[in-house]
C-alpha cells in the first residue's frame, strides 16, 4: 500500500562539509520517506589547514545508508522500491588514493584549506603579468587555493606516497563524489573512477567547452591526465552499487552540492538563482547555454548536464567562504553562544547593530574580491557594544556578502534579480531571512522542504535515461515562505556603503 502511495523511490547521498546524510524521496510526491544524518568533523593540523579523513567519510556515509534503510523498513517500504541513487557532495575537496590497495594516500584536503597559497604564488609566476584570471577563458575560474588542481599539485609536490603512486600509475585523484562512487561501486575490485561535469568544473582542469580534461591546463599544473577520473554527465546510469543494502541499485546522478541545490530549487531557466547558506554561502545564477565571462569577480561554472546527449547548462557563481562558519566561530572560539540556534533570539534582542560591522574574512575573501591575504575585522565598536550587537553583525555579514555577489551579478548580466530562492542549514533562522530581504531589497523565498540539495541529486538520478521516474519539466515546485523587504533604498545603500568601508579594512592583512 505504501509502495503505491509513494511510487518508485529515489535515494540521495549528500556528503557536505559539516554532515553527511542519506535521504529517500518518493518520485510521486517528492516527499522524504526516510533519512539519516550524521555530523562530521574536520581536522586542523596547522593554521589554514583543513582536512577530513576519507575513511571516516566512508564510514559515516555507510552508517547513514544503513540507518535510512532501516527506517524505510519500519514504514513498510522496501529497499527494492529504490530505483536509483544520486550523489551530491562538498566540492573541490580533494582525495588521493591507491588504486591497488584502496587506501587513501593522505587526508582529504577540504575546500576551505589555504595551505596552497604559496603553490598559487609559484604558479602565478609562470603566467604573464601574474594574472589570476589567466586561465579563466578555458576553465571559468581564477587561480586560487580553493580549486582542486592546486590541491592536487600540493599533494604531488609534498607527499612521498602520492609521488610514488603517481610514478607507479596506481594513484587516483578525485573530489568526494569520485571517492564515494569508486568505493560504492566496488573500490579496489573494479570501482568506477569517475566524476560529473559539475564537480569537474571546479577543478580548474576541465575545459568549459569540451567538458573534458584540458591538455593545456593539465600540462600547466603538471598533472598527468591518467590520475584523473573519467568525466560523465550529471544524469545517466554510471554503475550499480556493489554491496551492502543498496546492492544492485544504479547510481545515476551526480552533482556538486551547490549545483544540486540549483536543480532542487528548480532553477532551470536563465535568470533564476539560488543562494545556499551553510558553512559558506554560494549563489548560483542560471545562464543556460551562455558561458558568461564575469568582469566583476564571479566565476563561470557548469551548472549541470542532465543526460549524456543533452547540452550542458552554465551558471555564474559567487561565493563567500564564511557564512555559518562565523556562527560556529562565535560559539566555539569566542564562547558567545551555547548553541547556534540562540543566534536568532540574541540578535533580535537589539534593534540594530548600532553601526557595528563584522567581516569574517578568516582565511581571505572569495567573490568578488578574491583576496587570500584579507583577514577578519570587527569595526565600529563603542562603549555601548554588547555581544548581542556582535551576533547580529555576524548575521548581517552573511547578508552583506550576498549583496556583494548580487551587485556583481547584475553588472555582469544586466538584469537585476527580482527574488532570491534560498536554502541550506542557516535558513531556519527567520531573522537572518528577514535581514537578507531588508539588506537586498528583494523578496527572499525559502522552500518549506529544506532538503533541496538532496532533492536535486535525487532528481538528477531519477530523470536519467533508463530510470525515467521523473521528468524535469513536470516536477511540482516546492511551496515557499516569503520574506519581503521592509527598508527603503536609501537605508539599504547607506548600510551597504558602511559595509564596504569595513571590507576595505580587511585587505592586505596577512602579508
Ligand atoms: P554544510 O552543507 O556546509 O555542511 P548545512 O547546510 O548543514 O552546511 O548548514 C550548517 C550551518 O548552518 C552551520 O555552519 C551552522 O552554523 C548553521 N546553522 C545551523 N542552525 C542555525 C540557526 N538556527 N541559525 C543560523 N545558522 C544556523
Amino acid at each position: 500500500e505504501s509502495s503505491q502511495k509513494y511510487g518508485p523511490l529515489v535515494g540521495a547521498l549528500d556528503e557536505g562539509t559539516s554532515s553527511a546524510r542519506f535521504l529517500v524521496f518518493s518520485s510521486k510526491t517528492s516527499e522524504i520517506v526516510a533519512s539519516h544524518q550524521i555530523e562530521t568533523h574536520s581536522i586542523y593540523p596547522q593554521e589554514g589547514w583543513v582536512e577530513q579523513d576519507p575513511k571516516f567519510i566512508l564510514k559515516v556515509v555507510t552508517e547513514c545508508i544503513n540507518c535510512a534503510v532501516e527506517s524505510l523498513k519500519e514504514k513498510d517500504l522496501s529497499v527494492s522500491d529504490i530505483v536509483a541513487i544520486g550523489i551530491t557532495n562538498q566540492r573541490e575537496t580533494t582525495v588521493a588514493w591507491d588504486l591497488i590497495t584502496g587506501e587513501p594516500l593522505h587526508n582529504a584536503i577540504i575546500w576551505l584549506d589555504v595551505r596552497t597559497a604559496e603553490t598559487v604564488e609559484r604558479l602565478l609566476d609562470q603566467v604573464p603579468g601574474k594574472d589570476k584570471n589567466h586561465w579563466k577563458k578555458l576553465c571559468g575560474l581564477p587561480m586560487s587555493p580553493y580549486f582542486s588542481a592546486v590541491k592536487i599539485r600540493w599533494l604531488i609536490d609534498n607527499v612521498k606516497s602520492v609521488q610514488q603512486a603517481v610514478r607507479e600509475k596506481r594513484c587516483c585523484f578525485g573530489t568526494i563524489d569520485s571517492w564515494l562512487i569508486w568505493n560504492l561501486t566496488g573500490g579496489k575490485n573494479g570501482g568506477l573512477h569517475m566524476t560529473d561535469v559539475s564537480n569537474a568544473s571546479r577543478t580548474m582542469l576541465m575545459n568549459l567547452d569540451s567538458l573534458q580534461w584540458d591538455p593545456q591546463l593539465c600540462r600547466f599544473f603538471n598533472i598527468p591526465m591518467e590520475v584523473l577520473p573519467k568525466i560523465f554527465s550529471s544524469s545517466e546510469i554510471y554503475a550499480p552499487v556493489s554491496d551492502g543494502p543498496l546492492q544492485g541499485i544504479p547510481i545515476s546522478g551526480c552533482l556538486g552540492d551547490q549545483h544540486a541545490a540549483l536543480v532542487g530549487q528548480m532553477c532551470f531557466k536563465r535568470g533564476q538563482a539560488k543562494s545556499t547558506y551553510g558553512t559558506g554561502c554560494f549563489l548560483l545564477y542560471n545562464t543556460e547555454s551562455a558561458k558568461i565571462e564575469s568582469s566583476h569577480g564571479l566565476i563561470t561554472t557548469v551548472a549541470y548536464q542532465l543526460g549524456k546527449n543533452t547540452p550542458a547548462v552554465y551558471a555564474l557563481e559567487g561565493s563567500a567562504a564564511v557564512a555559518g562558519a562565523a556562527l560556529r566561530w562565535l560559539r566555539d572560539n569566542i564562547q558567545l553562544l551555547g548553541d547556534i540556534s540562540e543566534t536568532e533570539t540574541i540578535a533580535d534582542s537589539v534593534v540594530s547593530t548600532d553601526d557595528l560591522y563584522f567581516v569574517p574574512a578568516f582565511s581571505g575573501l572569495y567573490a568578488p574580491y578574491w583576496q587570500p591575504d584579507a583577514r577578519g575585522v570587527i569595526c565600529g565598536i563603542t562603549e555601548d557594544t554588547t555581544q548581542n550587537h556582535i551576533v547580529r553583525a555576524a548575521l548581517e555579514a552573511i547578508c552583506f556578502q550576498t549583496r556583494d555577489i548580487l551587485e556583481a551579478m547584475s553588472k555582469d548580466c544586466k538584469t537585476p534579480l527580482m527574488k532570491l530562492q534560498v536554502d541550506g542549514g542557516m535558513t531556519v533562522n527567520n531573522l537572518l531571512m528577514q535581514l537578507q530581504a531588508d539588506l537586498l531589497g528583494i523578496t527572499v523565498m525559502r522552500p518549506q522542504m529544506a532538503e533541496t540539495t538532496s532533492l536535486g541529486a535525487a532528481i538528477a538520478a531519477g530523470c536519467a535515461k533508463g530510470i525515467d521516474v521523473w521528468n524535469v519539466s513536470d516536477i511540482p515546485q516546492v511551496p515557499c515562505d516569503e520574506f519581503k523587504p521592509r527598508t527603503t533604498q536609501e537605508e539599504r545603500d547607506a548600510r551597504y556603503s558602511r559595509w564596504k568601508m569595513a571590507v576595505d579594512r580587511c585587505m592586505g592583512w596577512n602579508v
